[in-house]
């Protein structure tokens, strides 16, 4: 160390400890039988007189000095007489007062530096021996030695000064025989507020300590009699006179060879810390009854060292033991539906990220007891490093799947009713079964979560039933079964086949809930290249308790379950009203036509009647001016016929001609009746060459009419027939058909005039030329 801090570090500026030095100088200069002995000490250009006997100067300065010559040797300087020695004659101290002779000087070393000098002097010559010098080495060492213990002592005055001033008292037990109280620092008894007995070993801590709090002290204690260097405990003081206060004892065991001889300790008042200890515990006892209490689990996720810290209750609702949940984040994450892991991870990013987003969030995770749960997570960040980086993430978790499944069911009750709905309209709108089912079936498939389904009416061919496919998916697989869908998109794909899963809902009139469907016993499997049938349930349409038709759903990502039955209820009810209504009206619809069937036709013969002729006609030539050909054929005397055989045989005749005239004519004519025996006849064609032709063949086909009678064989039936040509230009139907009737009835007159059974063409000649007023006849085959 340099001198000058050696100095300051000692304090040899100070003056507070000179006067035990200059006793000891004093003691020195007596020994050696010298007027003057001092101890100088050399700083920067002076030198100064620490302690001193025999001159009353302080300081000079060091050019003037003679121990600055001790100090630069680091050695003894010893002149007899100054005014010998050239070092010496010069000096003021030589050549003025105090006038010295004599000088003896040895150096004054603390931590082995030369500070100073002790020295003797005389005013007159002096000699000293060896022994002497070596002396006063001596004594220059003591006094050393003096300086240092002084400054120990100061130093520990004010450590104990430091001490009692301060918040901490010290203690000392010596642990042999037994631990007895040793020290106790003057602020103990202010610091702990007890009173101290005059003989401290009488002093027992112990018997002031709260007794909740001993056992923690009798650990440390006994921790030291077994060896530790170290121990601290928290305890309580209490005393008559207040109430216990927190103290914290740090303690240091003191050995010797392994024995414990001592032990030291540091008390110091440790109320706020406990307390705030104390708040903290109860706020997050408080937290956690709380939490508790919500049934919310939390987690705690540290992500530099991905740890995530649940609470019990985060255990609980994803139904594990908490020994089995792991510590990592990819613990969690795997646990996560793997629809809602996505959007999970982004709204971690996003408030990971952004301090202003946290996180709010719906999603579902596996449960050990039930397939998935849905939670509702907030989270936070809640400790970022220096460069704004999440280091802890901390949420809560609630189980709010009860609500989200009853929310989800009211949604999906509320689609389904919908769709229902629509699917009704569109019934009463368009009458169209199939139109109706194949409209609200995607929406059906998407409700009941499945991948694909048909919906089937049954019906019944030959009293055998069979499916009438409504809406079926098109898992088509091959070129048959795209035919198929082929066959089904224009209303024909029939399942005859009812051997299996879904014809079972027929046979056995309830729903079949197959979710290994292998294993069910009405499985047949499915045909190859069909595809794979995970789950299938098939509900029943049922009328007053008879299966009408079926739905068939396939593959959810679930099992089916009683639940789907029951949701879907409202769905199979209405199909089974719009299957009545299809009924219902078919039946309408046939009795319509069958009251139409009546109404236009004759009941005897049953050839269209007269008014639906006329109906005919007028919507055949609606668009239409082509020429056609209109007759009118009347049964030769068919009044003498009935009077020769009865009514009866009248009937039965009609009935062989019309039949024969039916049979006579092509596709594209028309025979009706049109009252009594006359019979219209339509021909298509209006080339009269032609339709004489046929008219020929008809009366040929006549000619071989017979009827039974009880008078013999009734074979001479002749008819008589008029025929015009007419086409329908601009004029009303009626007025068409009055025209061609009126010309073709003329011609019949003609037919009948020349001697019947024959036919006659209708002259439109004849009108021209009567508008020239030139007169023809009609012409007559
Ligand atoms: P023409 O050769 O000139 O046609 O003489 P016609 O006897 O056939 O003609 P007329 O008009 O005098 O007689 C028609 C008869 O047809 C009168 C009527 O009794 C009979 N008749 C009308 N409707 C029916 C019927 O539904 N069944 C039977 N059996 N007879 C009928
Ligand atoms: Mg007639
Ligand atoms: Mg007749």
């Amino acid at each position: 160390m340099k001198k000058k801090a050696l100095i300051e570090k000692y304090r040899l500026r100070n003056d507070e400890y000179d006067s035990i030095l200059d006793q000891f100088i004093h003691s020195i200069a007596e020994m050696f039988d010298m007027p003057i002995a001092f101890l100088g000490v050399i700083e920067d250009n002076t030198q100064w007189f620490k302690a001193k006997f025999g001159i009353d100067i302080t300081e000079i300065p060091l050019n003037d000095s003679l121990c600055k010559l001790v100090v630069d040797s680091n050695d003894t300087v010893y002149i007899e007489d100054t005014l010998n020695d050239e070092r010496a004659i010069d000096k003021p101290t030589v050549t003025g007062p105090p006038h010295v002779r004599f000088y003896a000087g040895v150096p004054f070393k603390l931590q082995d530096t030369t500070v100073g000098s002790v020295c003797l002097v005389d005013t007159k010559p002096r000699v000293l021996s060896n022994n002497d010098i070596e002396l006063l080495i001596k004594f220059s060492r003591h006094l050393a030695q003096c300086v240092e213990l002084i400054y120990a002592n100061l130093r520990t005055e004010d450590e104990h000064q430091l001490l009692n001033n301060s918040p901490a008292a010290l203690i000392r037990w010596q642990a042999r025989p037994t631990i007895t109280t040793s020290y106790l620092s003057q602020n103990f008894s202010k610091l702990l507020r007890i009173d101290i007995p005059e003989d401290i070993s009488q002093f027992q801590l112990e018997n002031y300590i709260y007794s909740e709090d001993f056992d923690e002290f009798m650990f440390a204690m006994r921790n030291h009699h077994q060896g530790a260097s170290f121990c601290e405990c928290d305890f309580r003081i209490e005393s008559k006179s207040h109430a216990p206060v927190w103290y914290k004892l740090v303690s240091r065991g003191i050995f010797d060879n392994n024995n414990l001889i001592a032990i030291q300790g540091l008390l110091f008042n440790n109320a706020e810390q406990k307390y705030l200890e104390q708040r903290i515990l109860e706020t997050n006892e408080r937290m956690r009854l709380l939490l508790e209490a919500s049934g919310l689990g939390t987690s705690d996720w540290d992500l530099q060292n991905d740890n995530m810290r649940v609470n019990n209750r985060m255990c609980d609702i994803v139904g594990m033991h908490p020994d089995s949940v792991d510590t990592s984040m990819m613990f969690w994450a795997q646990l996560v539906h793997p629809a809602d892991k996505e959007r999970l991870r982004d709204a971690i990013v996003d408030s990971l990220i952004s301090p202003q987003t946290p996180l709010d969030i719906e999603y579902r995770v596996h449960s050990a007891n039930r397939s998935y749960i849905w939670l509702e997570t907030y989270g936070k960040v809640v400790t970022r490093d220096k460069n704004g980086r999440a280091v802890r993430f901390a949420m809560t978790h609630r189980d709010i799947t009860e609500k989200k499944l009853s929310d989800l069911a009211v949604e999906r009750q509320r689609r389904l009713l919908g769709f229902i709905n629509h699917a009704q309209n569109l019934f009463v709108a368009q009458k169209d079964l199939q139109l109706a089912c194949e409209q609200i079936f995607p929406e059906l498939i998407d409700l009941a979560e499945s991948e694909y389904g048909f919906i089937g009416k049954v019906q019944y061919e030959n009293g055998a039933p069979l499916l009438h496919i409504y809406a079926i998916s098109d898992v088509s697989w091959s070129e048959e079964t795209k035919q198929q869908y082929e066959l089904f998109k224009q209303g024909k794909l029939r399942f005859t086949n009812l051997n299996n899963l879904f014809g079972h809902v027929i046979t056995s009139s309830s729903p079949v809930i197959a979710n290994a469907p292998r294993n069910h016993l009405a499985s047949k499997g499915t045909p190859k290249g069909h595809p794979v049938l995970h789950r299938f349930l098939g509900l029943p349409i049922k009328q007053s308790g008879e299966t009408v038709g079926v739905i068939g759903l396939a593959n959810k990502a679930e099992d089916y379950s009683q639940n789907d039955v029951t949701f879907l209820t409202p769905l199979t009810d209405t199909l089974a009203n719009l299957f009545r209504a299809v009924e219902v009206e078919q039946a309408r619809y046939e009795a319509e036509q069958r009251l139409e069937h009546l109404a236009s036709t004759d009941s005897l013969t049953g050839l269209m009647n007269r008014r639906a002729y006329f109906n005919r006609i007028q919507s055949l030539t609606e668009n239409d001016s082509n020429k056609h050909c209109v007759c009118i054929i009347d049964i030769d005397n068919f009044k003498k016929l009935n009077d020769t055989y009865g009514h009866p045989v009248g009937d039965q005749v009609l009935k062989e001609v019309a039949r024969t005239l039916e049979h006579s004519v092509r596709n594209s004519d028309m025979v009706s009746r049109l009252g009594g025996e006359e019979f219209g006849l339509y021909l298509e064609s209006g080339d009269v060459q032609q339709c004489s032709q046929l008219l020929d063949e008809l009366m040929m086909n006549l000619t071989h009419v017979t009827v039974q009678t009880d008078k013999g064989v009734l074979d001479n039936i002749t008819i008589s027939i008029g025929a015009s040509v007419v086409s329908r230009n601009m004029q009303s139907a009626t007025t068409y058909f009055d025209q061609a009737m009126k010309e073709a009835d003329d011609a019949l007159y003609e037919a009948k005039r020349q001697g019947k059974n024959r036919y006659h063409w209708y002259q439109r000649m004849k009108e021209e030329k009567q508008a020239n007023n030139d007169i023809s006849s009609a012409v007559t085959h």
